[in-house]
């Protein structure tokens, strides 16, 4: 198929555009280089665009013919959307109906979007099922779950089929060490324990150790991101004979603590890895876990990193590979 994806440059997006041309897709990536990276994007066509320019979308629609978008291109920081939704509503609101739009104008009627367990908020039952209540406590939840209604809205009126990947925690590096998790300011766990194995930092901080958890620690789950990256492929895959829109969790069913994080990535780097206790971060529920079993029936989706240490491992490639990131 030939497919658009948006936010192609950026951590999950580097990793989706691979897998896509892995798999004889035509891929079309656009990216406003803000937090992404031109040397991420392995191969198609790139335009360095930004989705509230509409005229610039319409040309980039016009030039290609294409099939089906995948929509990764947003704003994902939890707390910068606390200290600044507008930032956020904007951008994943506001500048996804722009993309909607010109979709429609073009007769595009496929989208898998890139939404997040952030859309549960503090979660009733572990492991969460995509039934669950969706009750987001910060407005980048917020944005990405008004995003899932707008597109069933969509769905009923226009017949926009999409299918919704609700991420637990994308962690790893693709096994090539070509591209890898590079964000400024760096706010994710793992990347933050391998630049403290580097030396770049000089300690981790644990965000709280008196969580009702079996060692007081979070405890989160972490899926590859190439195992990710492939889910988007056999959604959009999916889409060409679907009649049906689709949500889906991506989570790798099992939950590691921060504590475990840390000590697994000491055995994996043979490091010390300073680690001191701090204070909990605002809004991090103890544990968040996903059930998968729905994405695994459906498009017979299957996890091919299954193990905390290999998906560190492949991290730490990029890292030591790419000590100052791109
Ligand atoms: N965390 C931590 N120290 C850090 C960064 C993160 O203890 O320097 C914890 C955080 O509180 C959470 C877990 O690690 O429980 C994963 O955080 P991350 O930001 O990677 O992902 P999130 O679960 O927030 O999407």
């Amino acid at each position: 198929m030939r497919i658009l994806v948006t936010g192609g440059a950026g951590y999950v997006g580097s990793h989706v555009v691979k897998e896509l041309l892995e798999t004889d897709h035509q891929v079309i990536t656009i990216d406003n280089l803000q937090k992404g990276h031109r040397e991420a994007v392995l191969g198609g066509e790139f335009y360095d665009c930004d989705l509230a320019d509409y005229q610039g979308l319409k040309q980039i629609f016009s030039r290609h013919d294409i099939e089906a978008v995948i929509h990764l291109a947003a704003d994902s920081l939890v707390g910068e959307s606390v200290e600044d939704p507008h930032k956020y509503y904007q951008n994943n609101l506001t500048s996804g109906l722009n993309l909607l739009e010109v979709m429609l104008e073009f007769s595009v009627k496929k989208l898998v979007f890139s939404s997040t367990a952030a859309v549960y908020g503090d979660p009733q039952n572990i492991p969460i099922k995509e039934s669950d209540p969706g009750e987001p406590t910060n407005p980048y939840g917020r944005s990405k779950l008004f995003y899932e209604k707008i597109l069933a809205d969509y769905h009923r009126a226009y017949e926009l089929k999409y299918v919704s990947l609700r991420y637990f925690n994308a962690a790893g590096a693709d096994s090539s060490g070509q591209i890898g998790e590079d964000h400024d300011p760096e706010t994710h766990l793992i990347p933050l324990v391998l630049q403290t194995a580097l030396g770049r930092r000089q300690k981790l901080e644990i965000y709280g150790t008196d969580y009702e958890t079996r060692d007081g620690t979070c405890i989160r789950d972490y899926i590859h991101i190439t195992d990710l990256a492939r889910a988007h492929v056999l959604a959009v895959e999916a889409l060409k004979q679907a009649k049906e829109s689709r949500i889906y969790n991506l989570g790798s069913g099992e939950g590691y603590s921060v504590r475990e994080v840390i000590e697994t990535a000491r055995k994996v780097t043979g490091r010390e890895i300073p680690a001191v206790p701090a204070e909990r971060r605002a809004g991090d529920p103890p544990v968040l876990i996903a059930s998968s079993e729905k994405i695994m029936d459906e498009l017979g989706w299957e996890r091919r990193f299954d193990d905390l240490e290999t998906i560190i491992a492949t991290a730490w490639k990029w890292h030591e590979n790419n000590p100052g990131g791109y």
